[in-house]
């Protein structure tokens, strides 16, 4: 175990709760389906090569943003790598060569990675836009522009894919988005005889649509333990706990003023905590005024007045005892109470995959 005792802010991450919510996933889409596992965005900031690892035997297949993301996965893994992003011309050689599955969008982009080939195969993740507009090939054109990506030469299609804009928040669309992308996967499948693999799920499609998962998933978020759809959430466990410590405890008369902009007034005498992160470390400065709260020896704290670079300020008042050197827990859980990275992210008006990925290279990490 690593000591933290001089450590300000730091994340714990729990590798074994990465794994049962790779569990549950693979249990939602059963046993004839891949998991791909994103681990992009240095694994949602739990650390890409410690995730990689400890799911090598959950996930099939590996999604990361760019060749840089994939290079680093493959140090850990010998998994087919799936870069989700569409790549830059002078990435695509390397791509070729390192046998990444590169996502594409139109025929002009499969002809490069074609012309890369030289006698080896670009396998290509070809994307369909149903609605994301992002990335991808029109749906109205997609039997065409496919058959001809098919006939081109070193070129292997590893799988059609499109990607859900509204999958936590509209259902409706969804189901119809998933219907489409249904409809056109067959007619492919009619005209095509090669084994196409299909994927469209995300984890909120994972948790919400999981009878469209066709052949693989990719699911991220739910991972690291969220459900993006909230009545999910207790089948999943939080792998990573932020944590701060007490710098200072200062004793504040009534009347005085809390952080920038003197937006927090003390009505009473207050026993302020001083805490060792701020917005520089990926506590959203957002989070000032918003009703954001610590865990501190299993009690609810309030943030008072805005978030600073480095330190914040939490209300110690209703506590006896608390000390320099005490741990409080950002979000994760502490003593019978629990504070969610989404609870934090409707705080802040953001995503949990926001405050995730916010979590800055000054916060150290110690795995579990
Ligand atoms: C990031 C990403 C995912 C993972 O989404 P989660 O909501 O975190 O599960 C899936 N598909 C694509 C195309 C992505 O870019």
């Amino acid at each position: 175990m690593i000591e933290t005792d001089n450590f300000r802010c730091w994340a714990e991450i729990d590798l074994s709760s990465i794994r049962h919510n790779a569990v549950t996933a693979r249990e939602r889409i059963g046993k004839e389906v891949t998991l791909l596992a994103v681990v992009k965005a240095n694994g949602y900031s739990h650390g890409l090569a410690r995730v990689a690892q400890c799911l090598a035997d959950e996930a099939g297949i590996f999604g990361v943003a760019n060749l840089e993301e994939a290079n680093t996965c493959r140090e850990v893994v010998p998994h087919p790598i799936l870069i989700l992003g569409p790549a830059l011309p002078a990435e695509r050689a390397e791509i070729v060569e390192r046998g990444f599955i590169a996502s594409v969008s139109s025929h002009e982009e499969a002809a490069e990675f074609s012309r890369h080939s030289r006698g080896q195969f670009a396998a290509l993740n070809l994307v369909l836009d149903t609605g994301m507009g992002r990335m991808g090939i029109a749906e109205r054109n997609a039997i065409t522009e496919i058959s001809a990506i098919a006939g081109l030469s070193g070129v292997e299609i590893h799988s059609v894919s499109t990607h859900l804009p509204s999958a936590d928040d509209d259902a409706e669309f969804t189901r119809e988005q998933l219907q489409r992308f249904a409809g056109v996967v067959q007619r492919l499948r009619a005209v095509d005889a090669r084994p196409y693999r299909a994927h469209a799920l995300p984890s909120a499609g994972v948790l919400g649509f999981s009878e469209h998962a066709h052949d693989i998933v990719r699911a991220g978020l739910m991972l690291y333990g969220i459900a993006p759809l909230a009545d999910h959430q207790s089948v999943l466990k939080p792998a990573m706990t932020f944590k701060a410590r007490i710098v200072l405890v200062r004793d504040l008369p009534a009347g005085a003023t809390v952080s920038y902009g003197r937006t927090f007034t003390a009505r009473s005498p207050r026993r302020v905590a001083t805490l060792g992160v701020g917005y520089a470390d990926g506590y959203p400065r957002a989070l000032s005024n918003r009703g954001a709260e610590v865990l501190i020896r299993g009690t609810r704290c309030a943030v008072l007045g805005r978030v600073t670079m480095d330190l914040i300020m939490v209300d110690v008042t209703h506590l006896t005892g608390v000390g320099v050197g005490d741990e409080a827990v950002l979000f994760g859980r502490q003593g019978s109470d629990e504070i969610l990275a989404s609870e934090l992210a409707t705080r802040a008006s953001t995503i949990a995959w926001e405050i995730f990925t916010g979590i800055g290279a000054r916060v150290h990490r110690v795995y579990h």
